[in-house]
């Protein structure tokens, strides 16, 4: 007897992609061009001439950085 060798099968194989990234953050990242104080979380318009790190919060006076 000539057996044949049964190759196959169904493979279905459910993918998950990973969802669920965790970004820190609650008000919302705010698009380029705006300066966020890590302080008391007041918000620029940035400089594209000046960093966001060498201006101060007009607030506290802490250095803004970018969202
Ligand atoms: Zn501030």
């Amino acid at each position: 007897m000539s057996g044949m060798g049964r190759g196959g099968g169904k493979g279905q194989g459910i993918g998950r992609g990973g969802q669920g990234q965790g970004q820190m953050g609650g008000s919302g990242l705010g698009p380029a061009g705006e300066c966020r104080c890590p302080n008391c979380g007041y918000t620029m318009s940035h400089q594209t001439a000046v960093p966001c790190y060498q201006q101060t919060c007009p607030k506290c006076g802490s250095k803004m950085t970018r969202p």
